[in-house]
C-alpha cells in the first residue's frame, strides 16, 4: 500500500519515511507527491494545527493518485502562551531561517525561568479531496539558552528532552523517532490505515 505525502521539507520527509518503515512493518510505503513544486501552494489560514493539516491534505489529495497525508506542526512554549504555535516556521517573518526563528525565541525567553515547551504534530489523511481523519502527537521538553547539536531541523537544537538528557539536535534521527510528536501522530495514522485496509 502506498501513501502520498505533501511536503517539501526534507527533514520532515526523512522522518515520515523512517516512521512508516518502522510502524508499517513493510506493509506501507510513503512517496512524496510528484510535481508538488508545480502545484500552486495551499494557503494555510487555519488557527489550529488540525485546520491547517486538513486544509493541506484535502487540497493536495485532489492532485494525488491515491490517499495522501499532510502535516502541520510546531512548537508551543508555555511562558509565551503557546507561541510560536501555528506560525512556528515563520516566527521571525515570512521565509525566516531556522536560525532567525531560534534567535527570536531566545530573545523572547530572556529572563524567563519557565522554559516548558512541547512540539505538536497533526497529520491529516485525505483521499480525492475529501478529509478522512486527523491524528495528533505531542512531545514535551524545555527550551535551553544555546543551540546544541547538528541534527534535526527547526527548533531541535534548543529543545531539551529530559528522558534523553540532551536536545533533539544532539539525538540521532532514529532516537528522535522513538519519542517525537511526528512519530506519535504517524504511528496512529499507520495503525488506522492498516486496520481500515484489512477490515
Ligand atoms: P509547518 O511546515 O507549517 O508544519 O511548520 C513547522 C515548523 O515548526 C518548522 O519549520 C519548525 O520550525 C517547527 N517544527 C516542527 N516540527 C519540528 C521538529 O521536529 N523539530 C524542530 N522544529 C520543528
Amino acid at each position: 500500500m502506498r501513501l502520498y505525502c505533501a511536503t517539501t521539507n526534507a527533514g520532515k520527509l526523512r522522518e515520515f519515511c523512517l516512521a512508516v518503515e518502522r510502524f508499517g512493518e513493510g506493509r506501507l510505503d510513503v512517496e512524496a507527491l510528484a510535481g508538488l513544486a508545480g502545484i500552486p501552494p495551499c494557503e494555510e489560514t487555519g488557527a489550529t494545527f488540525e485546520e491547517n493539516a486538513a486544509q493541506k491534505a484535502v487540497y493536495y489529495s485532489a492532485h494525488a493518485p491515491g490517499p495522501l497525508f499532510a502535516d502541520d506542526s510546531g512548537l508551543e512554549v508555555r511562558a509565551l502562551g503557546g507561541a510560536p504555535g501555528v506560525v512556528s516556521a515563520r516566527f521571525a517573518g515570512e521565509g525566516a531561517t531556522d536560525e532567525a526563528n531560534n534567535r527570536l525565541l531566545l530573545r523572547k525567553l530572556a529572563g524567563i525561568e519557565d522554559r516548558a515547551a512541547q512540539f505538536v504534530c497533526v497529520i491529516a489523511l485525505a483521499e480525492r479531496g475529501r478529509l478522512i481523519r486527523t491524528f495528533r502527537g505531542i512531545v514535551e521538553g524545555r527550551i535551553i539558552d544555546e543551540a546544541r547539536g547538528p541534527n534535526g531541523f527547526g527548533y531541535d537544537p534548543l529543545f531539551f528532552h529530559e528522558p534523553f538528557g540532551c536536545t533533539f539536535g544532539e539525538a540521532s534521527a532514529e532516537r528522535k523517532l522513538l519519542v517525537s510528536h511526528r512519530a506519535k501522530a504517524l504511528e496512529q495514522m499507520v495503525a488506522y490505515w492498516i486496520a481500515r485496509s484489512t477490515a
